[in-house]
């Protein structure tokens, strides 16, 4: 799997690393909740993991092992852990890792329901400290002696603000400090994570990687660089286990075994289909928004659009050194496939998207299909009037989440809509 390129690895993954019986290219999608053993000492052996197997299908089944050897390989880590869904691989993360006491230091710009989920974190006596993470020099200036984690995304949503990734890195390795970062908007096949010194990479598998909007999952995925000998919240118990396995051990124990938030088999089995194709479609996404931002940046019925790939965007120098895809001729800088657009003043954002044919509005994002969204009156709605204009969210803002249609039909569909 080493010697080839990224392309060729998704789509003979499941094949070469899990072998499936019969020369089936997928691994087949076993249901079965327990499993039975000839000689129960080979049970006590796998429920004490002695030896490799499945117990009880909530703590590993065949095909949600399949699909973690895939994410563990592609994204360059030792080991991944797959979850129900993207929210449940960062709360058994977090609940899994940290203790009551606990500080951490987190990205203001957080996709809205894991900001809720760390506000809801501080009841249970952990400190956070929400920070800008476009600048490193503001982490470095909230590390303390008790500070475990830092935690931020890649571009943010709806914002596109773009974290200081390879700064915030050399602060977390400076401070022994364990770096988890959200990597749903730009997966490893155009973010190599490890090169900016990340140590725990989680993602919404029910985005990009599936794909298709037809199924719901999520991953943390150990990148194999941080000593989980110097971390000091790992049980006695599990240190039984090479150390480099000791963060893993701990998460899929208190976190997925305990949690139970555990993909299902057919889950598994749908998002590893979605995977073969990722690579093509993050590129055609990424190019697709990219026309269509500079098209909106145009146009007169638009007062701003927050996108990486405009030089009008605060981070656009950024983007080159972080996120690119092996193309035909070389690497291709990827500037993400989210866009947001503040319309002008006299335009009204229920009849501008109402007036799209092909654009959906829909909640959701990392389709084939354009979706576009309100931002205020939806996912920044619980936040309040006050706190969205902290949060630089104006009240007119449009989300976009780019999709693989042809970019002339999404151009004229925006074209006939604004016109209205
Ligand atoms: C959607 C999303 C999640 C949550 O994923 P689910 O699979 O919907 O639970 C987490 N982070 C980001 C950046 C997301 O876009």
């Amino acid at each position: 799997m080493k010697d080839i390129k990224q392309d060729t690895r998704l789509v003979h993954a499941d094949r070469i690393l899990n072998k499936p019986e019969d020369g089936a290219v997928h691994q087949s999608t076993n249901n079965s909740v327990l499993f039975a053993f000839d000689d129960v000492a080979d049970l006590e052996s796998v429920f004490q993991g002695k030896s490799a197997g499945h117990v009880y299908s909530r703590s590993s089944s065949s095909s949600a092992v399949a699909l973690q050897n895939m994410l563990a390989s592609l994204d360059g880590g030792i080991a991944a852990t797959c979850f129900a869904t993207g929210m449940s691989a960062i709360s058994a993360a977090m609940f899994s890792l940290l203790k009551a006491g606990d500080h951490l230091i987190v990205s203001n710009f957080l996709f809205g329901n894991t900001r809720s989920f760390f506000d809801n974190l501080q009841n249970f006596g952990l400190q956070v400290d929400y920070v800008d993470t476009t600048d490193a020099k503001n982490i470095a200036e909230k590390v303390r002696n008790n500070t475990k984690i830092v935690f931020c995304e890649t571009i943010a949503n709806p914002g596109t603000q773009i974290a200081d990734l390879r700064g915030i890195g050399t602060i977390c390795s400076d401070n022994n400090i364990l770096f988890i970062v959200d990597n749903t908007m730009t997966p490893s096949v155009m973010f190599d994570a490890k090169s900016v010194g990340v140590n725990l990479l989680t993602t919404s598998l029910t985005k990009y990687v599936a794909g298709h909007g037809n199924v719901l999952g999520g991953a943390v995925i150990d990148l194999g660089n941080f000593d989980w000998s110097t971390y000091a919240n790992i049980d006695e118990f599990y240190k039984s286990a090479p150390v480099a396995l000791w963060g893993t051990t701990q998460i899929r124990k208190k976190g997925l075994r305990d949690i139970g938030a555990t993909l299902a088999p057919q889950s598994a089995h749908l998002a590893s289909i979605g995977l073969e194709t990722l690579s093509m479609r993050m590129q055609k996404t990424c190019e697709n928004a990219l026309i269509l931002a500079k098209y909106l940046e145009s146009h007169d019925a638009i007062n701003k659009v927050n996108y990486p790939g405009l030089s009008s965007h605060p981070q656009h120098k950024k983007v080159s050194e972080l996120f690119n895809i092996e193309a035909n001729n070389g690497q291709q800088v990827l500037f993400g496939g989210i866009l947001s657009i503040e319309l002008a003043i006299n335009y009204d954002v229920r009849r501008v998207l109402n007036a799209l044919n092909l654009v959906l509005s829909a909640t959701h994002l990392g389709d084939t299909r354009t979706l576009a969204l309100p931002v205020a009156t939806t996912i920044f709605y619980e936040n309040g009037l006050e706190k969205r204009h902290q949060m630089g969210i104006s009240e007119n803002l449009i989300r976009l989440s780019v999709g693989l249609e042809h970019p002339q039909d999404l151009i004229n569909d925006f074209k006939q809509a604004l016109s209205q």
